[in-house]
């Protein structure tokens, strides 16, 4: 039975790798991570040079819930001797760069809890166990944990004309891209959609014809990071979260975009920037535009190119816009990985087919209560904007391996209460 573990995690993004990392304190328990990727890899599709993380360096793996676990990013620092440099760069935020090189060492520390080159075809349930398949092995665990990452969305109008012309960016497509000559669109104004309009304006890949960025917000929004704000990213805001009707939890959601989705706002000081510079003291002609307000509505090929329909909600007039290369930085969905489909009869959604999450972060199911599916990242309607970012994933971690042992490995809801009061007046 040396393939039997008390939890296997399928998928080893930075949320599983917390939660790996975490589980150093309950030594007893048999676990293994699985990842198809040949090493820890974060968004390779999107490491920009000029991209930094929105999240400071303390909320990393581990610190938040246990600052003397080995995992941390000043530990990271101390043992590669940089923590004296790294100070003087006086930062809050770390370049995603270095992110992903501090999950490395993480994963290489790891190193026996952890296998790539795994990738998961089908999850089954059977006498009290999960079995867990991959093409050439097979394992049986008495718990399981999903973090397999969000499905790219493309509008229904650019379904059919995927290819190498027209990607997601979260693809290959951004790979030995030749903009040089090309007329570009990108379709979204968030922060991937920003950095790809930034690189491109400044050449990264080749000089363009001329580069239109469309967005359906006002203007290119930055992240609220205020501190009343922040407080959302607390473990009592999500407790409070947690126990509203779901009817008003989608509508709560949606409005504190800003506060999850905005644009990082000292990367939109070096836009602007760029781009005064270049149009009014280099007076380097660059043919580019910033369109919000826009939405696209149409997409057509037109011989070589593509003519884009886009409604424009400022005017109320449509406009078309003609593009040899079009980047769709239209975010992410949430959907259930199809290795789960073997149980799918046993698990329950909500009526707009989304997981049920417990507070516990493990999905309501019909199997029995001590096997346990944990889900991370698929809970933003039920958790809260919190839920797809870094800020509590280390708390979360800790929830999931309290949950699972039923004791206090963490005091994780050891924490402040907010300043804003959503709960009842005592
Ligand atoms: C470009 C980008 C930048 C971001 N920056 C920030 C930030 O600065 N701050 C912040 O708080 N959040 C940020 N986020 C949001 C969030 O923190 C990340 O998306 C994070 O990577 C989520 O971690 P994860 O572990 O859930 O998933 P992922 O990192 O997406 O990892 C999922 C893993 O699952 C594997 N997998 C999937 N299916 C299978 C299978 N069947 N078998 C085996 N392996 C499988 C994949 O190979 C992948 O490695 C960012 C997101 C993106 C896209």
């Amino acid at each position: 039975m040396t393939n039997h573990f008390n939890l296997i995690g399928v998928g080893i993004g930075p949320f599983h790798l917390s939660l790996a990392a975490l589980m150093n304190k309950v030594p007893d328990q048999k676990f293994l991570f699985l990842d198809q990727k040949p090493n820890f890899l974060w968004h390779p599709e999107l490491m920009f040079n000029d991209a930094d993380m929105q999240t400071s360096f303390l909320k990393d793996l581990v610190t938040p819930v246990d600052p003397t676990n080995p995992h941390s990013f000043l530990n990271y620092l101390v043992e590669h001797g940089l923590f004296y440099s790294f100070m003087n760069t006086n930062r809050k935020v770390v370049s995603r760069r270095e992110f992903e090189l501090y999950c490395q060492w993480v994963s290489e520390k790891l190193e026996n809890k952890l296998k790539f080159n795994s990738s998961i075809e089908q999850v089954n349930f059977k006498d009290d166990k999960f079995i867990v398949q991959t093409k050439t092995e097979t394992y049986t665990s008495d718990n399981l944990s999903i973090a397999t990452g969000l499905v790219p969305r493309i509008p229904d109008c650019a379904k059919d004309l995927i290819s190498e012309k027209v990607f997601h960016a979260k693809s290959a497509g951004l790979k030995d891209l030749n903009l040089t000559g090309k007329r570009v669109l990108i379709i979204g104004g968030g922060q991937t959609g920003v950095e790809i309009f930034r690189n491109g304006v400044l050449g990264k890949w080749g000089e363009v014809k001329n580069i239109r960025l469309i967005s359906r917000r006002q203007n290119l929004e930055p992240l609220d990071e205020s501190p009343f704000t922040n407080e959302y990213f607390t473990p009592s805001y999500v407790a409070d979260f947690f126990t509203l009707e779901q009817e008003h939890k989608d509508p709560i959601v949606k409005a504190q975009k800003l506060a999850s989705d905005g644009n990082t706002p000292d990367y939109l000081d070096k836009l602007y920037n760029d781009l005064y510079y270049m149009t009014h003291v280099n007076k380097k002609e660059i043919d580019f535009k910033i369109l919000p307000q826009r939405s696209l509505t149409g997409l057509k090929k037109t011989g070589d190119s593509y003519q884009a329909v886009i409604e424009n909600n400022f005017l109320k007039a449509n406009e078309t816009i003609e593009a040899d290369i079009i980047i769709l930085s239209t975010g992410f969905t949430i959907s259930a990985p199809k290795i789960l489909e073997p149980i799918k009869h046993l698990l329950e959604f909500d009526k707009e087919g989304r997981f049920i999450i417990n507070r516990n972060f493990d999905l309501k199911w019909n199997g029995p209560s001590k096997n346990k599916i944990y889900a991370l990242n698929f809970s933003r309607h039920r958790h809260g904007i919190a839920e797809p970012q870094t800020s509590l994933m280390a708390w979360r971690s800790a929830t999931i391996i309290n949950d699972m042992t039923q004791k206090t490995i963490y005091k994780n809801d050891h924490v402040a209460p907010s300043f804003v009061h959503y709960g009842k007046i005592e």
